[in-house]
């Protein structure tokens, strides 16, 4: 494996990279200063600060910072009272990291397809799920086929497009389930002028090397719900009752985020805003170049949605292009440009074989079609021109 082609490395010897992390803001000073004074570890000004200036950002209540944001959804899942043998509803098309996390938990993935129009969880899909796959038995809404109870539904905001979630609320409402947001790919954009995370009852965000903003590695609950925010807390510092004298009434997890990650964590939401303009910029210029070009589809944009495009992706339809996205892979790679292809859909993982298989033949097609172009927020316009040419290269018969 060649380490300079993951995603959230510096790339060498030319090659456009993917998506690396910028740390051109306070990024050393804040650093610097848990080190002069040693609050490197798990409590700390800077802890409080990006906790609270996440939630002050995404506009709720409160904010419990993770060690990274699988964790968070970990967390999220524990504090929402979801366990063994519990269902909780998921997009399939997602990095797979919110399916294993339900399972941390004992309960089990109900895959959800995605929409055509936005690549994101399909709203239908989950109403005939729940109309029709769904029953109530002594009071619980219940999977008619595995009898298994059905508590909560997790829409994950892929690429940093919001999931269509007036529907999915109204949904929850009526089932009374809960809405835990992934909205790891997607700080900062809007669903109908409100920010993702602070639609549901509980959102988490993830602050990895290639996410919007890093602290290395590093994750963020936040709700509106105090009980969920203390639980939150208390989850992840090993369920600790009495500091004093260690008792622990419940299995807790160590899950909080240390305070030098928190700092870099404090310096990046300061650039914040910054990067979202990047994003856009990059998005508009790949927008322009692919968007009348036949046989290739841009990452779309809904018209209730502020994107915040944080993968920037396109689709490839082989017919008319004459080859197909692993081609385009292999064509930019010879060509020192690093691309990617969306992730197995979660349903045909084997890593999730023994959950309930349904079918999703919309993220199928978008997994076998897409490819995610450079889109760092640091990307020239001489780099990004050298992969518009190289993609328009290879659509008009270079390959
Ligand atoms: C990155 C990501 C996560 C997990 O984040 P980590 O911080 O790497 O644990 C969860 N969900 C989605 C959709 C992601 O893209």
């Amino acid at each position: 494996m060649n380490i300079l082609h993951e995603p959230g490395a510096p790339s060498g010897n030319g090659t456009i990279p993917l998506s690396v992390p910028v740390l051109q803001g306070n990024e050393w000073n804040y650093i610097k200063e848990c080190l002069d004074t040693g609050w490197v570890s798990s409590v700390g000004s800077y802890v409080d600060r990006f906790e609270r200036d996440l939630a002050a950002f995404v506009g709720t209540k409160h904010a419990v910072a993770c060690v990274n944001g699988t964790a968070a959804i970990h967390v999220a899942l524990l504090v929402a009272g979801i366990g063994q043998d519990d269902e909780v509803l998921v997009s399939t098309l997602t990095f797979i990291a919110p399916v294993n996390a339900i399972r941390y938990t004992g309960a089990w993935p109900v895959f959800i397809d995605s929409e055509l129009d936005t690549w994101q969880m399909d709203p239908q899909a989950v109403a005939e799920f729940l109309d029709q796959d769904c029953e109530v038995r002594n009071g619980q809404l219940t999977n008619k086929q595995t009898g298994r109870a059905v508590k909560a539904i997790m829409p994950v905001h892929i690429l940093g497009h919001p999931v269509d979630m007036a529907p999915i609320m109204d949904l929850a409402k009526k089932y009374d389930l809960v809405v835990i947001e992934d909205a790891s790919e997607a700080l900062g954009a809007q669903y109908k002028g409100q920010n993702v995370g602070a639609i549901g009852d509980i959102a988490t965000f993830s602050f990895n090397g290639n996410k919007i903003i890093t602290t290395g590695g590093g994750g963020m609950l936040v709700t509106d719900n105090p009980d969920f925010a203390r639980k939150a807390k208390y989850f992840s510092t090993q369920a600790k009752d009495d500091s004093l004298e260690y008792i622990h009434h419940e299995i807790g997890y160590n899950y909080r985020l240390p305070n030098v990650l928190a700092a870099m964590g404090c310096a990046q939401l300061e650039q914040l805003g910054k990067y979202i303009e990047k994003k856009l910029e990059i998005a508009t210029r790949y927008q322009g170049a692919f968007s009348r070009t036949e046989g290739i589809t841009p990452l779309p944009e809904a018209k209730w949605a502020d994107s915040v495009f944080w993968l920037y992706t396109i689709l490839i339809d082989p017919e008319v292009c004459g080859g197909d996205s692993r081609d385009l892979l292999r064509y930019l790679r010879a060509h020192r440009i690093q691309s990617r292809p969306l992730w197995q859909p979660a349903h045909l993982s084997p890593a999730h074989q023994y959950s309930l298989q349904r079918a999703c033949p919309t993220a199928e097609r978008l997994n076998a079609q897409a490819i995610s172009l450079p889109c760092s927020v640091d990307l020239t316009e001489a780099d990004q021109t050298r992969v518009i040419d190289a993609v328009l290269a290879w659509r008009d018969g270079a390959n």
